[in-house]
This record gives structure tokens, sequence and C-alpha cells, in this order.
């Protein structure tokens, strides 16, 4: 069959010709040999990566995307007041034309931080890691480690990027009525951040954050391509 043949292109790492091990939907590969991690699209491409609140034993690397970005807002809008909406009212707006106020017009450097492995969670989860720090460690000369694939290419990692600086500005704590944004993204590269998994959710080491087995597909596999290294 067609689809056995597919599954049995084995994509090697371009440094030391180690096998590359992933899930079918991934495009992004770690060599856990030499070090290197992958992107293919049409061909396999380098990509930086670092790695983040590593943890203790029992914690599972995933792979995130670090974009750096410059956020030009042109036109950012909000509303001055806004009404309590209960169950059953309208939600009314005084004044609604008049409660619009013009801010934050400009250009600011942002590192967007968002899962780069399938999970529905990708721009809540997003939306909460731009509040924290993550700072890459130095790690031991010549560790192995274990880190799982990732299915986000670099494209939608711009796309989603946007989208996640589109979220913050919604997350803020005035009413927003509508803002106008473009990103500009200066570099991405990989951050394989230290995860626990707990009973329903993938927890990131070092935070309240956490990513819903449910939310995302391969969480059996995931856990399964862990214990397969570390095993
Ligand atoms: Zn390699």
């Amino acid at each position: 069959m067609r689809q056995d043949l597919a599954e049995l292109t084995i994509l090697r790492c371009s440094n030391c010709g180690s096998d590359l091990n992933g899930l079918s939907t991934d495009v992004i590969f770690y060599c856990s040999e030499c070090g290197r991690c992958w992107i293919s699209d049409e061909r396999l491409s380098p990509v930086s990566i670092e790695f983040v609140r590593l943890g203790g034993s029992g914690s599972i690397l995933l792979p995130f995307w670090k974009v750096d970005a410059s956020v030009n807002i042109q036109n950012r809008i909000s509303r001055r007041k806004s009404s309590v909406s209960s169950v059953g009212r309208l939600r009314e707006f005084t004044g609604s034309e008049k409660g619009l106020t013009e801010s934050d017009s400009g250009s600011r450097k942002v590192r967007f931080i968002f899962p780069a492995f399938s999970t529905s969670l990708v721009l809540s989860t997003g939306v909460r890691m731009h509040r924290e720090n993550f700072l890459p460690e130095k790690v031991e000369h010549g560790k192995r480690f274990c880190v799982i694939g990732g299915s986000v290419g670099r494209d939608d990692a711009a796309l989603l990027a946007r989208a996640v600086a589109v979220g913050v500005e919604v997350n803020r704590t005035d009413y927003l009525a509508s803002v106008d944004l473009e990103i500009e993204v200066h570099s991405a590269g990989i951050y394989a951040i230290g995860c626990m998994p707990e009973k329903n959710v993938f927890k990131i080491n070092g935070s309240e954050i956490g990513i819903l087995c449910a939310a995302i597909s391969d969480s059996d596999e995931i856990l399964k391509q862990n214990q397969d290294f570390s095993g």
C-alpha cells in the first residue's frame, strides 16, 4: 500500500547520518546523536535549538517556537467604558462612539513562544507564555537529550506569531475595540522546554502553565517516544 511506503521513508540527520525519528506529521526533528535540529519542508534545513527549564527526571522536552519580531501597531482602539453584561440583558456601551480612544501606536520588539507540536491550545498557551521569562540554560557538552518532534513549520510559526500578538492585545485589561497590527519576524528558533506529564496536563516546569493532554492529539505517542528513549 502507498501509505506503508510513505511511512518507510527514513529521514537521516544531514550532519551525522543518524535516523531522525518522529511521527508522520512531524516537520521538526532533533538529532539526539549530534544535537542538531532540522526542519523538513522540501529538504532538511537546520534550525537553532536551545534548552529551557530542563527539570529533573520525568520531564519531557517538548518543542516550542521562539519567534523574535517587531510588532507594529498601526491603530489600536479601546473603549473607555463598558457596562457589565448579564444573562438576558443586552450589553450596552455608553456613548459607544465617544468612548473610543486610540493608543499605543508604534513599534516594539517582542518575543513570542508557543507550541511547535500539534495542540488546539496553541494561541492561548502563546498568550500566557508571553507574560513569562523563558531563558535558555547552559547544557553540559555531549549530553544527549530526547526532544519530541514538532509539526508546526516555519511559515506557520510566522502566522501563529501574528495571531499570538493579536491575542496579547485582546488580553490586555482595557476594552479592546479593534487593533490593526503587523509583525516583522527577525528570527525564529526552537526552544526545547521541559514539561512534566501530570494526570491530565503537560505542565511547563517552573510555571503554572499546563497544556491539557486532551488538547494534544499525539499525547500518547509523546509519552511513548519519551519512554522508548529513556527505557
Ligand atoms: Zn545528527
